[in-house]
This record gives C-alpha cells, structure tokens and sequence, in this order.
C-alpha cells in the first residue's frame, strides 16, 4: 500500500472532517492522501474550552480521553492528539500543502489535485473538506484578511478554479466573540450550493469530486462536522 504516491482518495483539509474521514478510511484498509494547509492547524477548534460529541469508533472519539475533561474539549490537546493519531495509520500519508487545482482524465472525470508547488497527485476519489476557507474573508476590527480563521490563512485559488468550472456556491458567516486572549472575529465563506451535491457528497457535475462537511453547507457546528467526516467515510470507502 502506497497512501503517498497511489492513494485510492485524496482528502483536502485536515480539519475536524477530514481528520476524521482521513483516520476512518486508512483503518478500514483505503490508501489515504491527507493534504491540509499546514500541520500545525490539524484538527483545530476556533476557541479552547467548548463541547462537542464525536461519533464513535472515529480520532476524535480516540483521544477524547487525553483532550477533553466533562465535556470541554482543550483544543490543543484534541490537535496534538488527532495529529499524532493521523501520522501513526500506515495506510494515511499526511502531506502539508495547499490545493490549488483539480486534475481531470480523458473522460472529464477528477483524478486527483494540483498542489501550490506545481505537484499533482493522483487518486480515483478527491474529497473537499474545506471548512470556513473557501472564498473566505475574515473580520477582525477594521481589517479584513483572506483567513478561514484567525490566523490561518485561505488560499482562493481552488474556489476560483470550482466557479470557472460552474459550481455555484451560498455565502455564510461565522463568528467569535473576543476573550481574554483573542480578539472578536468574523469569517465570511462559500459553501456549495445544496443543489451542487448528492446525498453521498458527490458533485454531479464533477465526477470523482465529493464534498463534506461546512463547505458543503453542513452547520457550523463541531458535533456536526465531526459527524460529516464519518459519514465522508462511509461514501468514500466503496
Ligand atoms: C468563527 C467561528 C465560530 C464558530 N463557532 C462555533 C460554535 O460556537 N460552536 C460550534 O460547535 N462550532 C462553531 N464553529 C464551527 C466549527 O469550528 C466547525 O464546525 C469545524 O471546525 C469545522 O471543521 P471542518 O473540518 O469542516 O473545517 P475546518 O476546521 O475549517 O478545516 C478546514 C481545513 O482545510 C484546510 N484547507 C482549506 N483549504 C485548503 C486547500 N485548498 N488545500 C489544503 N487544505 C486546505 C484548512 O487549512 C483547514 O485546516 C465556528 C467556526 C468559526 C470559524
């Protein structure tokens, strides 16, 4: 099995769905390609301290036990935890770089992703799991940053790149209210149009290209999201 060079699925995002579906898919046996922006953003929650359920049998539930006491999650731990998780499944390569563009074969199918360094890469299935960072435009104050959150920056390529090609997409917004150690901060992003996907997350006007989880206009919502990365990994693993 060669998750790096011949994975049967690409996952775009290392988020709290893709960490799940990624995880999921390895240990069912499936050769997993988990491309996200940086390492160091896997699995991360906006703020520390809130509360969500993970299903089981997934990463998250795996190392609630170390990241969580009741029910309030310590983002660090629980990013700590899934990231070392992810990097232990022989059957996942976790790759950090940034998707720019799809890859197509003869018949018009997507086979695979483009990376920011020029790179493609190869696979029969490619799942977007782009949270808040596609299109994103972040508030903080009186600037406004292309950011999927504070800090994390968002590429438009690959949401420029699915508008040419004529998805069409819903705009939404999500905020935070400042604390002690943050600012206050709005994201507005771009979710697919529900009409864009079927109830298995694939687009039907690109075929071989799935959506899951925020930017295919689930909730914004960790319990949610969590749970679109199980389900992401039911749909990818036939
Ligand atoms: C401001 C804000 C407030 C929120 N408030 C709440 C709340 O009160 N309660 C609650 O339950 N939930 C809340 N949420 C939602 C919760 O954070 C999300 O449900 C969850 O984090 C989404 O996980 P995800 O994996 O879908 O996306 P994300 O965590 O956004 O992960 C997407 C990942 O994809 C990567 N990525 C993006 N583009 C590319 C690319 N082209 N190539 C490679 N990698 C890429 C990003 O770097 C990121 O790591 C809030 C979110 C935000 C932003």
């Amino acid at each position: 099995m060669q998750p790096a060079d011949h994975p049967d699925v690409i996952v775009v995002g290392g988020g709290i769905t893709g960490s799940e579906a990624a995880w999921r898919l390895a240990r069912s046996g499936v050769a997993t390609l988990l491309v996200t922006t940086s390492l160091d953003t896997i699995a991360t929650l906006p703020g520390d301290g809130w509360s969500f359920e993970p299903p089981d049998g997934g990463v998250l539930a795996a190392v609630a036990g170390e990241a969580r006491s009741a029910s309030r999650w310590s983002a660090r731990a629980l990013h700590r935890g899934v990231k070392r998780d992810l990097e232990r499944e022989s059957a996942l390569h976790v790759l950090q770089s940034t998707v720019v563009d799809l890859r197509f074969d003869r018949a018009g199918r997507v086979d695979g992703v483009v990376t920011w360094e020029g790179v493609e890469r190869a696979a029969p299935r490619v799942a977007l799991c782009l949270g808040t960072f596609l299109g994103a435009r972040l508030s903080v104050g009186d600037t406004i940053e292309r950011a999927g959150r504070l800090s994390e920056l968002a590429d438009d390529a690959l949401f420029v790149r699915l508008g040419a090609l004529g998805v069409r997409f819903v705009v939404r917004e999500a905020g935070i209210a400042g604390d002690a150690l943050s600012p206050g901060y709005r994201v507005t992003f771009h979710a697919l149009h529900d009409d864009e996907t079927d109830d298995q997350g694939r687009l039907w006007r690109l075929p071989g290209l799935y959506a899951f989880g925020l930017c295919a206009g689930g909730p914004c919502d960790l319990t949610a999201s969590a749970e679109a990365g199980r389900r992401a990994a039911e749909a990818l693993a036939v």
